[in-house]
């Protein structure tokens, strides 16, 4: 046996249980071994049986004094019923279908039972308790792991599993250097790897828990890092001048922000220097980032170099390309979209005046990363919305020039923390100011009865001649799921508004007819926009003033926040409408944050708190790679002693060549997959 075997080596896997397992990732022993116990049941001590109490577990021990079947013994439903007896008390076993066991329990012989203690008519009991046999106790006696849940596959089965690939994870050689091992104090990976499963104590759990949370979140920070130096070296980069950027700022309308200032800032000294620059920008939703990429284009065209704008949707890419036509009308700079929809001629076009230098700023989605197009000198790469895009694109990208500048924005506030994981090889600006003069959205709570309300505020801003976003969790009912559909809601909305222009837009229409929908609504030929959280990327229409989420338990902070961030683009009141599906405590802490605080960045960092990195962003809609043990956030002391031994090691051995790291290199590239190919 090795690590690498599938699972179906194992006693007891056949297609079906490996396919339960598959489910969940685990296909060979080696996924096994990681898929760690999520709790532990204490099972050492065995209770007299004058002490068990009724309403929870415990495990016992006696002798079997009588068995009986409560019925005719030789019918297969017949429940069979035991009583053990120790020094102390006596206690009723009841098995159902208990005629199967009619030969396991002998009289007068010992057993172990471990199970929930019951009261039936003042009398105790266990209802089919885990047993076995005085002196053979592995399974039922000790610390054992509690796994999650895995249809098809009980603990019992689950432990004995794991059991197996024990004796195989027990071999497992120490595989990082010895100096490191000792800095940090590290337990070898056999030790770790067999108590995490079945721990002799709590201390032999806790050192084993570092150790494994040490070990991914270094193959995490050891795979960022390499990214990170990977840009750094290959892009001694494109120098822009940045002295033309005031002809820009002059004509804006407005001046900058405090924050915008400062950013504009750093990023000048970035495209000003020798190094190619790699920054995300942040910035709440409103808070003008837009410019700054576009000042930052504007000195690149000055410079001789082109710009690379890039969306994650057309729509998206199109209002870009209006706003930036708007932004450098009177300026000799010309500005050119290519998406994928476009007809071939349009983009020969395109692509011949891209080659060609007649293109100075070019606007688009994916497309602008394919393969055929190719520049005549790109000294400037911007992304919007960031984080719909994975690691490996943005390494494309930032391939497609010499050397190109690359500028990430996002309105997603990550909080500080997790961007410098998220985005470990980026540097990290912060537009933490608001344009003045903006109104804040108006945020109120309501739960399903007071929808009247919220429909009569409906009501009042069409009637005023504004726009409605109502945006459910769902498409189409679910029975899983204790919530409103859009589909629902829709046909309520059509029934409620009958005379008002209603729509349903959602992630399943084909991308023709979204944007088709957008644009409707955008030119205002919609009153009320029923969707799902597809409108949750930056669209642009000044004239919706209300934002209604529906069971809004369902959705993060930062996700309400997002969708928030739709209204109020305009000089109108905006609102922002909460409805509560499913009240709970949580939800109405949470709420009253959302109702309380404008702050994104705050939000974010409660939602962090009250939720989990994973459940905000979705790990790998972010290109992190998914944790089996490691938690960016509650880990943070860890994290930073991982990444200092991934400094360490990085700057021993740059590019993990050495024997001494081939673990390390393959558990990096086994985390990152496609996303990163070590090959320097
Ligand atoms: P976001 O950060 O969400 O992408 P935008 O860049 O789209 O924000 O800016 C939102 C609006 O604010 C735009 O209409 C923009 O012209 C305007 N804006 C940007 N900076 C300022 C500023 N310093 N003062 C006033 N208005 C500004
Ligand atoms: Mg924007």
């Amino acid at each position: 046996m090795y690590l690498t075997d599938p699972v179906t080596i194992l006693k007891g896997v056949g297609p079906k249980k490996a396919e339960a397992l598959r489910q969940h990732g685990i296909e060979t022993l080696e996924d096994l071994a990681q898929f760690f116990p999520k709790d532990y049941e204490d099972r050492r001590k065995i209770t007299p049986l004058t002490q068990v109490r009724p309403g929870r577990a415990f495990l016992v021990k006696g002798t079997v004094v009588s068995r009986r079947y409560s019925g005719n013994p030789y019918h297969r439903k017949t429940p069979l019923s035991l009583l053990l007896q120790d020094e102390s008390g006596m206690i009723e076993i009841v098995y159902f279908n208990g005629r199967y066991l009619a030969g396991a329990f002998q009289i007068d012989q010992e057993f172990l039972f471990y199970g929930n203690v019951t009261e039936n008519r003042g009398r105790l009991q266990m209802i089919h308790p885990e047993s076995c046999r005085e002196g053979s106790e592995e399974d039922v006696r000790g610390v054992l792991p509690v796994y999650s849940a895995i249809k098809g596959i009980s603990q019992k089965e689950m432990r004995r599993f794991q059991r197996s690939a024990a004796e195989l994870t027990a071999r497992i050689p120490e595989w990082l250097p010895e100096h490191i091992v000792q800095s940090y104090r590290l337990a070898s990976p056999a030790y770790a790897l067999s108590n995490i499963h079945f721990p002799e104590d709590r201390h032999h759990l806790l050192v084993s828990r570092f150790r494994l949370i040490f070990d991914e979140l270094l193959t995490l920070q050891t795979g960022l890092l390499y990214m990170k130096q990977g840009i750094r070296e290959d892009h001694s980069g494109v120098r822009i001048e940045v002295g033309k950027a005031e002809d820009f700022l002059r004509r804006l309308p407005f001046s900058l922000t405090e924050g915008q200032r400062r950013v504009w800032g750093e990023i000048a000294s970035d495209l000003s220097s020798e190094q190619a620059m790699n920054r995300l920008v942040q910035g709440d939703v409103g808070s003008g980032k837009t410019v700054i990429a576009e000042i930052a284009m504007y000195c690149a065209a000055c410079s001789g170099y082109q710009s690379a704008m890039m969306a994650p949707t057309e729509i998206l890419a199109k209002q870009h390309y209006k706003n930036l036509q708007k932004a450098f009308e009177g300026f000799d700079l010309s500005v050119d979209l290519l998406c994928g929809s476009m007809a071939a001629s349009e983009k020969q076009e395109v692509l011949g005046r891209l080659a060609d230098g007649s293109t100075d700023i070019l606007v688009g989605t994916h497309a602008v990363i394919q393969p055929g197009v190719t520049f005549s000198g790109l000294g400037l790469v911007v992304t919007d919305e960031q984080h719909r895009f994975g690691v490996e694109q943005r390494h494309r990208l930032s391939g497609k020039g010499e050397n190109p500048n690359v500028m990430v924005m996002t309105a997603t506030p990550i909080p500080r923390t997790l961007a410098v994981i998220l985005y470990g090889e980026l540097d990290i600006s912060v537009i933490d100011t608001m344009p003045a003069g903006r109104k804040p959205i108006r945020t109120l709570a309501f739960n399903m009865k007071e929808m009247k309300r919220v429909l009569k505020g409906m009501t009042q801003e069409i009637e005023k001649g504004h726009q409605v976003y109502v945006v459910a969790p769902l498409i189409e009912e679910s029975e899983a799921m204790d919530a409103l559909s859009a589909e629902e809601i829709y046909e309520k909305m059509c029934k409620h508004f009958p005379n008002r222009r209603v729509a349903l837009i959602h992630g399943r229409l084909p991308q023709q007819e979204k944007d088709a929908l957008m644009e409707s609504f955008h030119d205002g030929n919609i009153d009320i926009l029923v969707a799902t959280v597809v409108i949750e990327i930056g669209i642009d229409v000044a004239n919706a003033t209300m934002m209604v989420i529906m069971n809004c338990e369902r959705f993060g902070l930062a996700q309400m926040h997002q969708l928030r961030g739709r209204v109020g683009r305009g000089d109108a009141q905006s609102y922002c409408c909460l409805v509560m599906g499913n009240e709970s405590e949580v939800a109405s802490k949470r709420m009253e944050i959302m109702v309380h605080s404008g702050d994104g960045f705050r939000i974010a960092e409660e939602d962090l708190r009250l939720r989990g990195p994973g459940e905000i962003f979705g790990t790998r809609q972010h290109g992190l790679p998914e944790m089996h043990i490691g938690d960016i956030v509650r880990h943070g002391d860890v994290l930073e002693k991982a990444k200092q031994a991934a400094a360490d090691i990085l700057s021993e051995d740059a590019a993990l060549q050495g024997a001494d790291f081939a673990e390390l290199r393959r558990r990096v590239e086994r985390m990152f997959g496609e996303d990163i190919k070590l090959e320097l």
